[in-house]
């Protein structure tokens, strides 16, 4: 491992045009349990069901139990490799993080350019009239009932801003994440599975443009062949290394 780890500070020592991408792994350090993998959410829930336009519109209050045991009750922090990668776009390597979760954990580490493919938390729509909440409006409903309700037209189907099954990504995203995937010459991608679509589609985009590619992830994955260099481990232990390695390496 510590010869990949130095393999991969030399790369980003040449400051390469480097774009992260990043999947429910990376904040599983946080305490945000991942879908897949060994200890997922998938064997508590169906997230295909739970988590799926259809499946919120014939039970909502399901969906908020899920986002109970989840993301809310947790008050997830950043780790570890949420500050490594925002410090490698403060001295200029990491250009973009293009995510597929919806925790705004980068953001909160400082990361500043961030491209959502699932959207995020931060806003909630009423399905019914349309009106549109903070998430922090929502949290705070939270607190008193499981199930919360539209102020305007007492609807029950508050639906935060993130793609569930069924829907499409958002295009603006879509189309940002594409062009800085075909940009990069350095691709690196933290904590995903790769088996959800379109992620899986950007590394080989990547690779057919001449990037360099990295994967650090816990388990292996079905698309590991193409990639140059591989880390297995903990995400929040393998990036602090590679930032500490470079630095050693720039000599500050
Ligand atoms: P995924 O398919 O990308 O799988 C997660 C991967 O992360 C697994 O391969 C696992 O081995 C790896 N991993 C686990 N812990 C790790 C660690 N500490 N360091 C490095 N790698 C680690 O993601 P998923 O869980 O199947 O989720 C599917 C979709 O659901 C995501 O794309 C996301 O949109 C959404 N989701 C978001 C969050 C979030 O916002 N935090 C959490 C769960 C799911
Ligand atoms: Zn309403």
């Amino acid at each position: 491992m510590e010869r990949e780890i130095e393999k991969v500070a030399e790369l980003l020592k040449k400051k390469p045009y480097t774009v992260v991408f990043t999947g429910a792994g990376i904040s599983a350090e946080s305490g945000i349990p991942t879908f897949r993998g060994s200890t997922g959410l998938w064997s508590r829930y169906n997230p295909e069901e739970v988590v799926s336009l259809s499946g919120f519109k014939k039970n909502p209050e399901r969906f908020w139990q899920f986002v109970k045991d989840t993301l809310f009750k947790l008050k997830a922090k950043p780790n570890p490799a949420h500050y490594a990668i925002s410090e490698l776009e403060k001295i200029k390597i990491v250009k973009s993080v293009i995510t597929q979760n919806i925790d705004r954990l980068h953001q909160q580490a400082g990361s500043r350019r961030v491209i959502e493919l699932h959207g995020s938390m931060e806003y909630v729509d009423c399905l019914s009239c349309g009106k549109v909440y903070k998430w922090e409006e929502i949290e705070k409903k939270l607190n008193f009932q499981l199930l919360p309700i539209c102020d305007f037209c007492k609807s029950i189907y508050l639906k935060p801003r993130v793609v569930f099954f069924e829907e499409p990504l958002p295009e603006e995203a879509m189309k940002e994440a594409l062009e800085e995937t075909n940009k990069s010459e350095v691709f690196i991608v933290v904590g995903s599975s790769l088996v959800v679509y379109p992620a899986a589609h950007y590394p080989y985009l990547a690779k057919k443009k001449g990037a360099n590619l990295i994967l650090i992830n816990k388990e292996p994955t079905d698309l590991d062949f193409i990639f140059d260099i591989k880390i297995f481990g903990k995400a929040g232990e393998i990036l602090p290394k590679i930032v500490e390695k470079l630095k050693n390496l720039s000599g500050n």
